[in-house]
């Protein structure tokens, strides 16, 4: 089960949450956002969770929000996507041999999942790993979805440091970490846009 529902209710105050903003705004999807691409990728990308106004909104991972920006043009410059990103799920674009999910599917008030929601999501995150037969490399995006993967695959994070650009053989995959691409990052020079293109460079080595 790598879909939660769209009422999932495991997470009281981020089910509130999406009910404030279905009554707010009605043609937001306000619901767990799906995974995108698919199951015999071999990369997946785990992001931290949705955003308010971008997946939260359109309901397809980093779509609306200036993350989605960086992360899709990266993807088409490195033939892990297709066609040209309209920041709409209606834009055509195709992943290739890529999946993009998160760490937690709900959005979460100013971004900042709790422990305990980041716990109760990532079985969520597990199922979508053990459904990719052919995963060779994931890609985290941030010190919380680096934490929750390699706790999906039964590690401890202390064994396991986040460090950009860090790597790690977890079980049959490569764990690759990167800053997170949000606009605060790029904007105060903590992830540019060279330091992204490298952290893909190496991906596309370590699946060839
Ligand atoms: S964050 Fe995950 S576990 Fe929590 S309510 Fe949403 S889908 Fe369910």
């Amino acid at each position: 089960m790598s879909e939660p529902s769209r009422d999932c209710p495991l997470c009281p105050r981020l089910a509130a949450f999406r009910d404030e903003w279905r009554g707010r705004e009605p043609g937001w999807h306000n619901a767990p956002v799906p995974s995108f691409g698919a199951a015999d990728a071999r990369l997946l990308i785990v992001g931290l969770a949705p955003g308010l106004r971008g997946a939260n909104a359109t309901g397809r991972p980093f779509t609306g929000d200036y993350a989605g920006d960086l992360l899709y043009s990266t993807l088409i410059d490195f033939g892990f996507a297709t066609g040209e990103f309209l920041a709409r799920p209606d834009d055509g674009l195709t992943l290739q041999d890529c999946r993009i999910t998160n760490a937690v599917r709900c959005v979460p008030p100013q971004n900042k999942p709790e422990t305990a929601e980041i716990a109760q999501c990532r079985p969520f995150l597990e199922s979508v790993i053990a459904e990719m037969p052919r995963l060779k490399v994931i890609l985290v995006l941030g010190q919380i979805a680096h934490q929750s993967t390699v706790r999906a695959f039964g590690e401890k994070p202390s064994r396991v440091p986040f460090k950009h650009g860090g790597e790690a053989a977890l079980g049959r995959v490569m764990l690759v970490s990167s800053y997170h691409c949000s606009r605060y990052n790029t904007n105060t020079g903590v992830l540019t846009e060279a330091m992204f293109r490298d952290v893909f460079r190496r991906i596309r080595t370590l699946i060839a």
